[in-house]
């Protein structure tokens, strides 16, 4: 138990750079890719979904960084360790979903690095407490006052 917000932070720290990982290979691949004579990369739709991620990716390792210098200055909190678990899980989750489905066929196939991503990041929205307890703990935060005028 003492050690969990440290636990979930480097789960975090680990989920958010797989994320920007699984960015910069779509990245790449949808330039390379061409439908009909013109790159995926060109599409609005590829453009809007990867920009995006871009922004949710950045915001979240700005997070993950704020929490691991946090952690070197001893003022860690749990609160601090289950909100960067959940939010980089769920973004890395967001784009490893986006990168399958931008490579259609080929990223269902195991012979595709993607696909091998996809299918590890699964585990990161369970493991070290699934995304529901996390949100569970953050909801007990949010609503401290309330529970603690309950009790008294
Ligand atoms: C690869 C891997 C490595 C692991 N390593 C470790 C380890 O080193 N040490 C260790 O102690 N544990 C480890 N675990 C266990 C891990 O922490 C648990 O799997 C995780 O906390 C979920 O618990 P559970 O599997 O018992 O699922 P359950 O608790 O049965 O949960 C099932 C589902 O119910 C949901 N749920 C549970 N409670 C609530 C609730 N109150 N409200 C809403 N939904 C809820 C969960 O989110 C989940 O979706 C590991 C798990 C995996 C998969």
């Amino acid at each position: 138990m003492e050690g969990l917000a440290e636990e979930r932070l480097i789960s975090a720290v680990g989920s958010i750079a797989n994320g920007r990982k699984a960015f910069d290979i779509t990245r790449t691949y949808v330039m390379d890719r061409k439908l009909f004579g013109r790159p995926l990369a060109e599409q609005q739709n590829t453009q809007f979904r990867m920009a995006e991620m871009d922004a949710e990716i950045d915001l979240v390792q700005v997070y993950v960084d704020h929490c691991v210098a946090e952690h070197n200055a001893g003022r860690l909190t749990s609160n601090m360790g289950v909100k960067a678990k959940m939010m980089s899980s769920e973004v890395e989750w967001k784009m490893l979903d986006l990168g399958v489905q931008l490579r259609g066929g080929a990223g269902y196939m195991d012979e595709y690095p993607i696909s091998r991503m996809f299918t590890d990041a699964r585990v990161n929205r369970i493991l070290a407490g699934s995304s529901e307890v996390m949100r569970l703990i953050i909801g007990r935060d949010v609503f401290s006052e309330h529970y603690k005028s309950i009790l008294d």
